[in-house]
């Protein structure tokens, strides 16, 4: 291409572009390359003219074609950053000098630099999207010309492609850059699964000869029956994406059926709903594939609807439905903005859509997709580690995301697969902290619910509660995950130290002797401890016997006869719950919130506990508490440590759907299907079977133990009297272990 060329290229879209920088620039950039030579042996200066070339294709405005003509002289050349400040101006002196510290970075080293050069390039594009938009357009001019490179450097740099620049791409928006890169690099990195996939490719393509242009015929005809000016354009998946598609959903190619997509681009907003109609009443549609990406966009101002139906050869077929305007924000991404960043007007038949709830959002393409580069570089920040850094990272950057709204409308980003406790810590890290429950779209759910686009979230939250340490496996984000546990550390040391502080009472009230804290203190020396708490904690933990506390402030003191006395083993559950509340006496319950106490809380191991139970607690230093229905036996076991014994009571919420263990065993006669219609009754009352096991009895009877998951004793009750129904069973009953 020529110089003039070049120039006409900007003034056909931007006729007020600055012909005088853009002269400037390519022969300054041809001179300084002089007589250096590509791989392939051309002048070195066709690739920076290249880079501009792609870039005028996203109609850039003239500062960036400028600096992509410059981008390798102060790496490549004896160009220098204050020559190029003095000649172009400052701001595309910036530019080429940020492209040419990214050059530098390796990013598919070994994981620690590897994160620090993610960081480095993040930092570097984030400073101006202009940087990124060359890169871009150069990584996509080397893909092109990469089969030049000598093979042993090819790898990496297919590799890197993959890894970073391709989902920058596709973050961006810019999907044609994000599918070319991918293409180019998945032949370098995997010939091998590229030629079978397009091997099949053609097979099905044999198959289903004329599918495309049926679905494009036919569409066409139904559209313009019901006025609805429309382009329909069908093509097969790409390989790539396929091969994505099978590893990430682990399925073979066979049982991949939707790989012919259609893209069906309208005139107007009305349109895109018109033409859905048309779409599904045509052909029947495949459920849970309908999303409506133009009421709630991507981050990356994706907006189209989605659907997916079963097409004239049985064959599934995706469809995307969008405006022009939406087309070209789909195809270029953010660049599709750049143009207007210098104050240039957007052309006509390039209208501006809003989607609906727009204010609400604040909803700007480029405000979005900075966003997402800011809240990137903001979790680098924060990062303690460039490890951890890169966990985050490759979660924010390799994954779809789901977009939920607060009550109040304010849009929040996740990754896909995030929970509402993600949600809550990227509100604020004290929603996070506090929360205790959920509503979603007005229902109340699960803590572990998988958050879907367009979800309303409504964190529930108190006061004065902290996160559990099981949520860490429930959440996606990183920000989620380290808040966690920090407050969990916090949480847990508190937890013990509030155990070992009962603990000590007890010993002391035992002893009867007094004691308040500033005997305590005085007596940490004594056993080693510089800190009351973490004294306490000790003894919650197990590591400090409570006897020991007492002999720390009064040496003199000798315990009479530590659980000598054998208690009779005929006593009474009755007897025992007395002498629990004994034991207990003057000391608030501790409140069993589900599982959702603070310590450790672990049902009785042989029958377990379930809400409606009337319950005992049984601490054991260092694990937590154990639920007991008060009928258990095993109860006894702990009949000479009333120190442990803890009176607590359920605190259920009403609306929470968790279940809790409940063993029964069952006597059935041996006839074929008894097995089934028993665990037939357990699950038609929405019950859950978590074991399972058989004991042949004399006489044809077999007895079936089998540990259940109910919501309460009601429940339970009714899962028993369903089975005791069955005529084959002729006795179930609950097992207290
Ligand atoms: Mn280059």
């Amino acid at each position: 291409m020529r110089q003039y060329e070049l120039v006409e290229r900007v003034t056909r879209y931007n006729p007020a572009a600055d012909e005088g920088l853009l002269n400037k620039a390519y022969v300054y950039a041809m001179q300084k390359h002089g007589a250096q030579i590509r791989a392939n042996g051309d002048p070195y200066f066709s690739h920076p003219l290249e880079v501009a070339a792609i870039l005028t294709d996203l109609k850039l405005d003239d500062a960036t074609i400028a600096v992509a003509l410059l981008h390798d002289t102060i790496e490549d050349t004896d160009a220098t950053r204050s020559e190029i400040d003095a000649m172009f101006g400052e701001d595309i002196g910036r530019l080429v000098e940020g492209l040419t510290k990214i050059k530098k970075l390796d990013l598919v080293s070994k994981k620690a630099a590897q994160a620090e050069n993610l960081r480095k390039l993040l930092l570097a594009i984030s400073a101006d999207i202009r940087v990124l938009l060359v890169k871009l357009a150069d990584r996509l001019h080397n893909m092109r010309t990469l089969h030049f490179m000598p093979p042993e450097k090819r790898g990496r740099i297919a590799e890197e492609t993959l890894e970073i620049y391709a989902p920058l791409a596709g973050r961006m928006g810019m999907q044609d850059m994000r599918e070319e890169l991918e293409e180019i690099a998945f032949r370098v990195v995997n010939p091998e699964a590229l030629e079978t996939i397009v091997r099949r490719l053609a097979e099905l393509a044999l198959r289903h000869k004329d599918l495309i242009s049926d679905i494009e015929t036919d569409l066409g005809r139904r559209f313009a029956e019901r006025g609805i000016n429309a382009r329909v354009i069908g093509r097969r998946k790409r390989p790539y994406s396929i091969f994505r598609k099978m590893e990430r959903k682990a399925v073979s190619f066979e049982q991949l059926s939707d790989i012919f997509g259609f893209r069906v681009v309208v005139d107007s907003l009305e349109d895109c709903y018109a033409a859905l109609g048309v779409i599904h009443t045509t052909w029947p549609t495949v459920p849970g594939r309908f999303k409506d990406y133009i009421s709630t966009p991507k981050q990356n101002d994706y907006r189209s609807i989605h659907t997916t139906v079963i097409g004239p050869q049985h064959q599934r077929v995706e469809l995307q439905i969008r405006t022009e305007a939406m087309h070209r924000v789909a195809e270029f991404g953010i660049a599709a903005h750049a143009l207007y960043k210098d104050g240039i007007a957007p052309q006509k038949g390039m209208p501006v859509e809003r989607p609906p709830g727009a204010s609400l959002t604040g909803f700007s393409a480029e405000v979005k997709a900075y966003e997402w580069l800011r809240r990137t570089i903001q979790m680098l920040a924060d990062g303690d580690t460039p490890e951890e850094f890169l966990e985050h990272t490759k979660l924010e950057l390799f994954q779809d995301q789901v977009f939920c709204f607060t009550p109040k409308g304010r849009l929040i980003a996740l990754p896909r697969g995030a929970t509402p406790i993600d949600f809550a810590y990227a509100v604020h890290t004290n929603v996070g902290d506090t929360t205790v429950g959920v509503r979603i779209n007005g229902r109340t759910m699960a803590l572990s619910t998988e958050l879907q686009n367009g979800d309303e979230v409504e964190i529930i939250r108190a006061e004065g509660h902290v996160p559990q340490a099981a949520w860490e496996n429930l959440v996606r984000t990183g920000k989620a995950r380290s808040s966690i546990r920090r407050a969990t550390r916090v949480a847990v040391r508190k937890q013990y130290a509030g155990l070992g502080r009962l603990l000590v009472e007890r010993a002391f009230r035992k002893a009867e002797l007094a004691f308040d804290d500033a005997l305590l203190k005085a007596a940490l020396p004594r056993l080693a401890q510089s800190d009351l708490d973490d004294m306490l904690a000790g003894v919650g933990r197990g590591e400090i016997p409570p006897g020991n506390v007492v002999k720390a402030v009064y040496p003199d003191y000798r315990d009479p006869s530590p659980a000598s006395a054998n208690p009779s083993p005929s006593q009474s559950a009755q007897a025992r719950r007395s002498r629990a509340k004994k034991a207990n006496a003057g000391i608030a319950p501790v409140p069993i919130r589900g599982i959702e106490g603070n310590l450790a809380v672990h049902y009785a191991p042989d029958g377990g506990a379930v809400p409606g139970d009337r319950i005992i607690g049984i601490i054991t230093p260092g694990e937590g508490v154990t639920i007991y229905p008060i009928q258990s036996p095993s109860l006894k076991n702990f009949d000479e440590f009333p120190d442990r014994w803890l009176d607590v009571r359920w605190e259920v919420d009403q609306d929470s759907d968790q279940r809790f263990p409940a063993r029964i065993s069952i006597t059935v006669l041996n006839e074929p299907g008894t097995l089934a219609q028993v665990t037939q009754v357990i699950a038609a009352a929405d019950s859950n079977i978590s074991n399972l096991r058989i004991r042949q009895m004399p006489d044809d009877f077999s007895e079936l133990v089998i540990d259940i998951e109910v919501a309460n004793l009601k429940h339970l009750t009714r899962v028993i009297a369903g089975i005791r129904a069955l005529p084959a069973v002729s006795s179930a009953s609950r097992v207290y272990g």
